[in-house]
């Protein structure tokens, strides 16, 4: 418990200058610049991966007319969550999902076959009107950003692109220093759309994914959503408490009520089908997940300040300050503390807002053109020209 108290992540926010909320805005952020660095840093990672695996970017508008939500179904189902919006006697929704949005940019054009599989990925702020007394930190909030998208494929197509996601959901989970995952297939649940035809293929794709990838899971048959089956990713953290992140979702209902179609080998029009998947789920939860796993010793490449670089007295300012340029033109998070405080109160004060190493200047570095480095747990790491201390970063890939 006193551990948990220790990383908490509401308390490190507050003391690392991340974010921090407001009654005014229940359940919303408000990002400060370093808090804001390490979501954009997580934001850059996924659109790298997003990149190199062919997804089409795209941003759908945040207020959409209600007949839409209507018709996709979430009206009904969700109507409690959805923030309304009025404009010109007319009734909007601020979005509370992506989907629909998505399926009117594939809805553009006519699309073939050979169009498939098609993904859309978005970095979509949806608002969900949690009550709020549920509210919790990053944890649990009202507006939150997805790593979502949708893919649009074949029943053939399935099996493939889940056993594509599945291996990167992993490697994606193991960049971020998580390896203990639990996974959980969902099944088809009594009250159901589609054809059992349909489902017994789309069972079997999810289940051969899984198992051709030697992934070990648990089934938890009739838990599948009304729409299609699922495979749901939790994630053990540093105090062994486990974290719903990221879901594959498969969906022969929405794409049909919204209109979409392909022209298939044969010519004739078809309803494709179409996987919701998110990694990380909520941006905003994972940094919360995140802070809470490292205790806010966030490793290097993700640290909002990586280095520090501190003088001893006024004499050393301009070395100093050339030291911290050339750590910034090498691509590094570099700031410079050059107040007039002592050396060890700096020392102690960057330690315990996390940043990563301290560059200290003084008499002796200054003569030797060199630098003296700590880490943030105080370990002294010794005098070394700025050559090797650049070295000695870029191999810090903890
Ligand atoms: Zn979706």
């Amino acid at each position: 418990l006193e551990e948990a108290e220790k990383s908490d992540h509401r308390m490190l926010g507050k003391k690392l200058d991340l974010f921090h909320f407001q009654e005014e805005s229940p359940g919303m952020v408000f990002w400060h610049d370093k808090g804001w660095t390490v979501f954009n840093l997580i934001k850059d990672f996924i659109t790298r991966y997003l990149r190199k695996n062919s997804y089409k970017i795209i941003n759908t508008p945040q207020i959409l007319d209600k007949s839409l939500w209507k018709k996709s179904g979430h009206l009904d189902k969700f109507g409690d969550l959805i923030f309304d919006v009025g404009s010109e006697k007319k009734e909007f929704a601020i979005k509370p999902m992506n989907c629909p949005g998505h399926i009117q940019v594939f809805n553009q054009g006519l699309k073939s076959y050979k169009d498939l599989p098609l993904k859309y990925a978005e970095f979509g702020v949806v608002h969900r009107n949690e009550p709020s007394g549920t509210l919790h930190g990053l944890l649990r909030i009202r507006a939150f950003t997805q790593d979502d998208a949708h893919i649009f494929c074949t029943a053939d197509q399935i099996e493939e692109e889940i056993s594509l996601l599945i291996n990167d959901i992993k490697n994606i989970y193991n960049n971020f220093g998580f390896d203990d995952l639990k996974i959980e297939l969902s099944t088809r649940p009594d009250k159901r759309v589609g054809t059992d035809e349909i489902w017994d293929k789309a069972e079997s794709s999810l289940k051969k994914a899984l198992t051709s990838n030697n992934i070990n899971f648990s089934e938890n048959p009739g838990d599948g959503a009304f729409y299609g089956p699922k495979i749901d990713f939790s994630l053990k953290d540093s105090l062994s408490r486990v974290w719903q992140l990221g879901t594959i979702q498969l969906d022969f209902s929405m794409p049909g009520r919204l209109d979409a179609s392909f022209i298939d080998t044969d010519g004739n029009k078809d309803v494709p089908v179409m996987i919701h998947r998110a990694i990380l789920g909520s941006l905003e939860r994972f940094v919360g997940i995140l802070i809470e796993h490292y205790s806010g010793n966030l490793p290097l490449w993700l640290s909002p300040t990586q280095v520090v670089v501190l003088n001893i007295t006024d004499k050393h300012k301009d070395y100093a300050f050339t030291i911290n340029s050339k750590l910034l033109e090498s691509g590094y998070r570099a700031e410079c503390d050059l107040s007039n405080e002592k050396v060890g109160y700096k020392i102690r004060n960057h330690a315990m807002t996390r940043v990563p190493y301290m560059v200290i200047i003084g008499d002796k570095e200054l003569e030797e053109q060199s630098v003296s480095v700590r880490d943030r747990s105080g370990k002294d790491l010794g005098n070394m020209n700025i050559k090797n201390f650049i070295n000695l970063l870029s191999k810090d890939k903890k």
